[in-house]
């Protein structure tokens, strides 16, 4: 197996530790759906622990073609009510019913009922009474100690990001691991499991309430499956999320990279919660927070892709297949060959690969992503060429995506998007190619989650099915 190398510090801290403030995802008015109080496992006391073994397997959010909503986009709708209870609660921005119904624009009777569910599933407690501001004492709700944890990983060609979460979705912590993704599904999967066992730590095993795992290709809407992935031989059409789940017995998800990478930023970005006052409840009246309401996530590593949120929900389009920037075909490219089997997609000349394999061609000895970076950081007046191009090909190409979805904002995410040229030449090509209107509040900016967007957004689809399976 492969060892598991630390990855950023993220204050590794026992489940048990107060959960400390972190951003409210979904909290913004419009990105919640609020549901009717029939939806989830009702208040059926359970214990936290282990979900049972006839979880359906997760499927890229089901969005199933023609406009049918499949069961995980169901169950997705259903838990963004209660995660964002949660997420609220464990960030301090509401810790009574009263405040959540205000703060999250929901009917007083549905936070009532979705407590309830939570309390009863061990995953909130009441943490005794509390004066509010000059009304009666409220009840202080808190996220229970070891109720419950989601594993998340994130799938690249050669290393996967894998991480642990609380059941407000925050990040307790994350490693990186090497992996060789050609190896196919099977033992792929089971490094995974292995990996994330080793992660979880001293963190029993029924505790975990779902996982979630995002992968670098299309993901099949119907079955959770990737469906025909260039870069992932072995895998057309394997069950991921069957198979996941029936490993380990607990509901899964699959979802592309960069639509869990574009949820995973809207967390990051949403505003900081305002401070919580000393009996732990948020000030009242205070703005709402919330991430970008739309916005388009542009991942830049061995290919191109991107994840789209509109109106605070990940947009997937009919077949899953939304954001994939990679294979437009684009005339400056130059008709040269793609992977896919097409000529002409912008990937020949943004994907890193394809990077790579120009470099080389000129006698340079490039042979991984990192390469590109370290050359660039070097000076390397070849690489960075290359690289400025790659941006500005990049940028002219968005440049139409944006004056078509008029987003808030543009997250440069991936290797590439570490480099100052490229990031450099995508902003030139946007303010130079699009309608001004587009660009006058646009925020184009680097991936605020780094490397943890993926398995943030991700983990975020796992928690709320692990919310409905409660
Ligand atoms: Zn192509």
């Amino acid at each position: 197996m492969s060892p598991l190398s630390p990855a950023r510090s993220v204050a590794p801290r026992a489940q048990t530790a107060p959960v400390r403030p972190v951003p409210t995802r979904w909290a913004a008015p419009g990105t919640i759906t609020p549901v009717g109080t029939g939806t989830g496992a009702g208040a059926t006391s359970r214990p936290a622990g282990r979900a049972g073994q006839s979880h359906s397997a997760g499927g890229s959010g089901g969005t199933g073609g023609s406009g049918h909503h499949g069961p995980q986009r169901d169950a997705e709708q259903a838990g963004g009510t209660s995660s964002a209870i949660l997420a609220a609660v464990a960030s301090g921005v509401a810790t009574d019913r009263a405040t959540l119904a205000r703060r999250l624009g929901l009917a007083p009777s549905t936070v009532t009922v979705k407590v309830g569910e939570l309390i009863a599933a061990g995953v909130l407690a009441e943490a005794g009474a509390a004066s509010a501001t000059g009304g009666r004492p409220a009840r202080v709700l808190r996220l229970t100690p070891g109720g419950g944890c989601i594993l998340a990983a994130e799938l690249g060609r050669h290393h996967a990001r894998i991480a642990l979460l609380d059941m407000s979705g925050a990040l307790v912590r994350s490693a990186d691991l090497a992996l060789d993704v050609a190896a196919g599904p099977e033992p792929v999967l089971e490094e995974l499991v292995t990996a994330w066992t080793e992660l979880r730590g001293a963190i029993p095993a029924d505790a975990v309430r779902a996982v979630g795992v995002a992968l670098p290709g299309p993901v099949s809407s119907r079955s959770g499956a990737v469906d025909s992935p260039a870069a992932m031989p072995g895998w057309h059409r394997f069950p991921v999320g069957a198979h996941l789940s029936q490993r380990l017995g607990l509901p899964a998800v699959v979802e592309n990279d960069a639509n869990a990478m574009a949820l995973g930023e809207c967390t990051a970005l949403a505003t900081a919660p305002p401070a919580a006052e000393a009996d732990g409840t948020a000030g009242a009246g205070a703005p709402a927070t919330g991430g970008p309401a739309n916005l388009l996530f542009v991942k830049a590593g061995s290919s191109v892709g991107c994840g789209l949120v509109l109106d605070g929900r990940l947009y997937r389009g009919a077949t899953a297949l939304a954001g994939d920037l990679a294979h437009v075909v684009v005339g400056a490219t130059g008709d040269a060959p793609c992977n896919c089997g097409n000529r002409g997609c912008l990937d020949t000349v943004v994907g890193g690969s394809y990077i790579l394999a120009d470099l080389r061609a000129r006698g340079i000895e490039a042979h991984q992503p990192l390469d590109i970076a370290r050359l660039v950081g070097d000076g390397d007046a070849q690489a960075t060429t290359r690289v400025r191009a790659a941006g500005r090909l990049l940028g002219q190409t968005l440049s139409a995506v944006v004056n078509f979805v008029n987003p808030d904002a543009v997250v440069l995410g991936g290797l590439l998007s570490t480099l100052e040229p490229f990031v450099a030449a995508v902003r030139s090509q946007l303010y130079e190619n699009c309608h001004p209107l587009a660009t006058r509040d646009l925020r184009i900016e680097q991936s605020a989650a780094g490397a943890d967007a993926g398995v943030l957004g991700v983990g975020q689809l796992a928690l709320r099915q692990a919310i409905v399976a409660l």
